[in-house]
């Protein structure tokens, strides 16, 4: 994943991810940070926001899998899964796709939370390919 055609902050992005290292609501309640709220914003389900919820089991970000055609077993260990995955996908760009996706997915989760933004797949897909646009090919 590091040799991708990324900027530096996606792949900082991605490595606090697989790491657990993102300030997600559950994180945030393991370190004793009060909330109000610690369920996830995309799916409104009452469902805690974890790491693994907000980034593959959650209902908006399976959306944002299925447009992109990645599909993601979350029965096997993370390498196996990126493995998986990306044997699946068969393309190059699949790391790129692997990065930023879920980068998107966090920054239109905080938007929401910190902005108030709408929550919305079109944003979200308006946000990808904007990002994707950037990428030094
Ligand atoms: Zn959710």
């Amino acid at each position: 994943m590091w040799k991708s055609a990324v900027s530096g902050k996606y792949k900082f992005f991605f490595w606090l991810l697989i790491r657990d290292r993102l300030n997600t609501r559950n994180i945030l309640c393991r370190k004793n940070k009060y909330l109000e709220d610690y369920t996830c914003v995309l799916c409104q389900q009452g469902v805690e926001e974890t790491l693994g919820h907000l980034f593959f089991a959650c209902h908006f970000n399976l959306q944002c899998w299925q447009i992109l055609g990645i599909q993601w077993d979350t029965s096997l260990a993370e390498t196996e899964m990126i493995l998986q995955a990306r044997q699946h996908f068969g393309s190059q760009i699949f790391r790129e796709i692997a990065i930023l996706a879920p980068w998107c997915i966090w920054t239109h989760r905080n938007s929401i939370i910190l902005d108030g933004g709408i929550l919305s797949l079109d944003r979200w897909k308006f946000s990808f390919k904007s990002e994707f646009s950037l990428i030094k090919k």
